[in-house]
């Protein structure tokens, strides 16, 4: 069996331990005789295995006591409209900093539900290059808006906006324990977890509990309100169980090797390291601007500037990276390019061999 370095945006790659644990218990979980994909969520055995997952979210995160915690469904996406539809309910005004497209989805999703949207910054004048620097919101806003890490543009907050009394809610589906975050900062935080946490399928929401409201705007489905999952503790219906358990495994992984301080520090390593190397190499560039940068998510460029040129030499090297081990780093067609999704479980093997890789194709090429 020979595995490959995968530099995908999501989903993406998962701790071999974890994988590892997963085949192991497949056939028969902890002597029940079935596979956890097979067994009923309401059942004893299933019971824990949520509950724990809860527990090391809390855990690893210092989750405070009044934030729910809750895993539901419909990915990042649905995130964009519930938050609408929960938090837009007073003045149903909300305002967005645009720093590109998970940003925009969001912003146009609450305009779709009739919120009425500030944009209040956007760094689209440089294609999303860099994160505005907003240190203070203030208005009659139901909540502010941001999305934390922006997996397409490789571009990350250096720091939290000041709100003052307005809720917070930021997408976090691309960075999510990959650094100390502090959530009381923050009204309601989401992440898809097939960036950092699980494979596709859940999604993440840690929510404060005074923003879980009885009466969302009207005509907000059950299945859209906070309330019901919250008050079913993520039961309401049948959640995706078997999401929920290889989650917990990676968060006991993540315990395991040092909790969330100790990942920060190795994504610093991994993410420095490759960053490095683009600023020192006369051949390839990153994108996103100092200052901004993410540490899982990387799109960078050659010095190839005419555009059907560049075409050909980014296909060559994402099919010889691919023959090389090194698979997905085509880049997102709004930025161009290659990029390198190193999330939590990409080692700094797979980032050194990336940059090897990189050098030889630099010598060949250029
Ligand atoms: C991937 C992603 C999303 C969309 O997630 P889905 O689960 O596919 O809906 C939203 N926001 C960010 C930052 C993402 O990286």
């Amino acid at each position: 069996m020979s595995r490959v370095y995968n530099f995908s945006a999501g989903p993406s790659c998962l701790p071999e331990e974890v994988l590892k644990e997963c085949a192991a218990e497949m056939l028969d979980y902890k002597g029940t005789g079935q596979s956890v994909m097979e067994m009923s969520h309401r059942s004893k055995a299933y019971k824990p295995i949520i509950e724990n997952a809860e527990a090391l979210v809390r855990k690893l995160m210092n989750v405070p006591d009044n934030y729910k915690v809750l895993f539901l469904q419909g990915g990042g996406s649905t995130q964009f409209a519930m938050v609408a539809q929960n938090l837009g309910i007073h003045t149903g005004k909300a305002a967005y900093i645009k720093t590109g497209v998970w940003a925009k989805k969001a912003a146009a999703e609450a305009a779709h539900l009739g919120i009425k949207v500030d944009t209040i910054a956007s760094s689209e004048d440089k294609n999303f290059s860099y994160i505005p620097k907003v240190e203070k919101i203030s208005g009659d806003y139901d909540y502010a808006y941001i999305c934390f890490n922006n997996t397409i543009m490789g571009t990350h907050y250096e720091y939290i906006p000041d709100t003052g009394n307005i809720p917070l809610v930021a997408d976090i589906s691309s960075c999510i324990l990959s650094e100390p975050l502090d959530v009381s900062k923050f009204g309601l935080l989401f992440a898809g977890a097939q960036k950092n946490l699980a494979p596709a399928g859940v999604t993440l929401v840690i929510i404060r509990e005074d923003l879980i409201t009885e009466t969302p705007r009207e005509g907000t489905p059950t299945m859209m309100m906070y309330k019901t999952h919250a008050d079913a503790e993520s039961m309401y219906n049948t959640p995706p169980c078997y999401t929920i358990y290889v989650m917990g495994k990676v968060l006991e992984w993540i315990e395991k090797t040092g909790g969330v301080e100790a990942m920060h520090k190795r994504n610093l390593e991994k993410a420095n390291l490759f960053y490095n190397y683009l600023d020192s190499s006369d051949v390839y560039h990153a994108t996103a601007e100092k200052g901004s940068r993410s540490l899982m998510n990387i799109p960078f460029l050659t010095k190839e500037t005419d555009a059907d040129k560049a075409k050909v030499i980014n296909d060559k090297f994402v099919k010889e990276a691919a023959e090389a081990g090194l698979v997905n780093l085509a880049g997102h067609r709004l930025v161009g390019g290659m990029r390198a999704s190193i999330y939590n479980a990409m080692t700094i093997d797979g980032v050194k061999a990336l940059i090897a890789f990189m050098d030889k194709f630099a010598k060949e090429n250029f």
